[in-house]
């Protein structure tokens, strides 16, 4: 018997994988009929959102392409600047295409606000925007969220994707590492 702590110990649930599962299927739902006789284009913010999108793109019963955007936020210590720098670009031009940046979290709001500007001087036909996840409580540039998952309280979450320090990422569920706290980032 392996002595090794699981991933998930000291993880305090905040979202489930059936809670996750279901509301994913309703975004897909939502996103089916509003993109109805159109072909989009589901822009994976990486990391972060490649387990959401993964799923997502699954949840969602209409032609797509998927297209991985690599970012890296630059901020004093942990706080995002706004600053991005694009670390893998999409891999083919989106002129007069139907966007859909997949999203895992919208913090400060400055990340997507930079990828919306950026995007958009490439002339996509229209850029929408799904998160899973919002913390509105540190709002500092108010972004349009066109289909949000979940709105959720200032915690640092880990799992579905997301990281601390890189951790945690393959975790099924949403979480709190115990003993952090949104200052501890
Ligand atoms: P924003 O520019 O909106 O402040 O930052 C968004 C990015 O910060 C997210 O894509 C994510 O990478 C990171 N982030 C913000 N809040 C959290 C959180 O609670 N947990 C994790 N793991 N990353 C977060």
């Amino acid at each position: 018997m392996s002595t090794t702590p699981n991933l998930a110990a000291g993880v305090r649930t905040l979202l489930s994988a059936e809670q996750i599962a279901a509301r994913v299927r309703e975004l897909g739902a939502e996103i089916t009929r509003a993109y109805e006789g159109r072909k989009l284009v589901l822009v994976c913010v990486l990391k972060g959102s490649f387990v959401f999108a993964a799923d997502l793109a699954r949840a969602i019963d209409l032609p797509l392409r998927v297209e991985f955007l690599g970012v890296r936020s630059y901020g004093s210590g942990t706080e995002s600047s706004g600053v991005v720098q694009i670390t893998h670009d999409l891999s083919k031009p989106i002129e007069g295409e139907d966007l859909l940046i997949v999203e895992d979290i919208v913090d400060t709001g400055l990340t997507i606000a930079h990828l919306l500007e950026l995007l958009s001087t490439r002339h996509p036909r229209d850029i929408r925007v799904c998160s899973l996840l919002h913390k509105p409580s540190r709002e500092r540039k108010k972004v349009p969220i066109h289909y949000l998952g979940f709105t959720i309280d200032d915690e640092f979450v880990v799992g579905y994707g997301l990281d601390w320090a890189e951790t945690y990422r393959n975790l099924p569920f949403l979480g709190i590492v115990e003993g952090t706290t949104a200052a501890t980032r």
